[in-house]
This record gives structure tokens, C-alpha cells and sequence, in this order.
């Protein structure tokens, strides 16, 4: 029991990964509506994107509490401006002097977070729910829960309007992300999620395995194998 349907209206930064794709069905178990924000940077692979759309369609036939509204993309072109990182450009994925990998983009979630906030504005919605975790390997400092926190007090002074940030992942590791998943969806959730949420970071969709497509050799595919494996090792 996820707890009684809110009336507030929510909105999802939805990337098309696994964690959003879970954030999102989190959402609609407790908002009566829930809108999706995602944000074309010129990420090196598309697949994200277009695994957004398949996401969605899979989610808005299962039973919900809240109903799935409109889908946001949004161009932030500007983020390819700012320089280059593993994310946008062909470099190898590698570690930083300052021990934070390459994949880092620096104020990427600061400005999501913005963005989102500018839109909920205008749409009228007052939760905004992001995937962040402080449990993810990577360490990403604007996915911490103080960051987070603080962008909530200064997005609801800056449009004088209260609005959530809501982290449902935060504490959670990748095993108990798919336990959340089961709880919310059962089965046929976790199903769509292995099958159309995307975590590989080189954009490989042509092998599926137990956990999911991917190369199956990134740092984010070692993370979802691992994560879905200490899952259905589980007992109970
Ligand atoms: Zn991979």
C-alpha cells in the first residue's frame, strides 16, 4: 500500500533511464496527475529518448491512482556550449583529477531542475519528482539530497510559490529500485522497465539480457546487472 491518491499535480524529469521510468511510476501511484519533462542536450545516444515514449505508452495502460499527462521536451542545446564531457562527445569514459568521472556535466541538474520549475509554473504543477540518488556509484554532487533540498527552498522563494522536490530514490540502492518497482507496478512494471528503460551509456539496444539491454561492459550496465542481481537474489 503506497499510501491515498494527492491531489496535487506532479511533474517527472524523465530521462528514459531506469530510474526516472521509476520515479515516474512512483508518481502516478500517489498524484492525481503527472506531466513528464525531458531535455534533448545532445546526449551522444538518442536511445534514452526514444525508450521515453515507449515508457510511457507501456505505463499509461496500467492501473494507476493519478492520470498521465502531457509529455515535455525540452532543447538545451546550451549544455554542448558549456564543453565537452563523456556524455555529449566521443571520449572515453574515465576519472577525473577532482574524482568525479567524466561523465559529470557540470550544473546539469541545477538547470533540469530550473527548467522543470519554470514549467510547472506555467502548467500549474507543484511536485517536481527527480531519480537522484546519493546511493549511485558516481557521486554527481548536484544529485546529492542537500543540493536537492536547497534547490527546493530557492526554486519556491524565486517563483513565490511552494513547490516539492520530490527524490524517491535518494536513499535507495539499484536492488531496492527494483523492489520499489514490483511494490508499485508488480510484474508487468518490472517488465516494461527491463525491456524499455535505457542505462548503458555507450547507446547499446541490440542485446537484451536478464537485466535489460546494454553493452553490458559500461559502469552503468554494471550497475544495473548488479543492482537487478542482488534483486532477484532476494529472498522473499
Ligand atoms: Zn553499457
Amino acid at each position: 500500500m503506497m499510501g491515498a491518491v494527492q491531489q496535487r499535480r506532479a511533474l517527472v524529469l524523465f530521462s528514459g533511464g531506469q530510474d526516472s521510468a521509476t520515479c515516474l511510476a512512483w508518481a502516478l501511484s500517489r498524484y492525481a496527475e503527472v506531466e513528464t519533462i525531458g531535455f534533448d542536450y545532445g546526449q551522444r545516444h538518442r536511445v534514452e529518448l526514444d525508450c521515453r515514449q515507449q515508457l510511457r505508452a507501456g505505463m499509461a495502460v496500467l492501473p494507476w491512482q493519478g492520470a498521465l499527462g502531457q509529455d515535455h521536451l525540452l532543447q538545451v542545446d546550451v549544455l554542448r556550449q558549456l564543453g565537452a564531457s563523456a556524455m555529449t562527445d566521443e571520449v572515453a569514459i574515465s576519472m577525473q583529477q577532482d574524482g568525479l568521472p567524466n561523465t559529470f556535466v557540470p550544473g546539469r541538474n541545477l538547470l533540469f531542475f530550473t527548467l522543470a520549475a519554470a514549467l510547472a509554473y506555467r502548467r500549474g504543477l507543484t511536485v517536481l519528482v527527480g531519480g537522484m540518488s546519493e546511493t549511485d556509484y558516481s557521486g554527481y554532487p548536484d544529485c546529492r539530497d542537500n543540493t536537492l533540498k536547497a534547490l527546493q527552498v530557492a526554486l519556491s522563494l524565486g517563483v513565490e510559490r511552494p513547490l516539492v522536490v520530490e527524490t524517491p530514490l535518494m536513499w535507495r540502492s539499484k536492488a531496492e529500485t527494483w523492489q520499489l518497482t514490483h511494490a508499485l507496478g508488480g510484474d508487468a512494471l518490472v517488465e516494461l522497465l527491463r525491456r524499455d528503460s535505457h542505462s548503458c551509456y555507450l547507446g547499446v539496444r541490440d542485446r537484451l539480457h536478464d537485466w535489460g539491454y546494454g553493452c553490458g561492459q559500461c559502469p552503468a550496465c554494471e550497475l544495473r546487472a548488479q543492482g537487478w542481481r542482488e534483486w532477484v537474489d532476494t529472498p522473499g
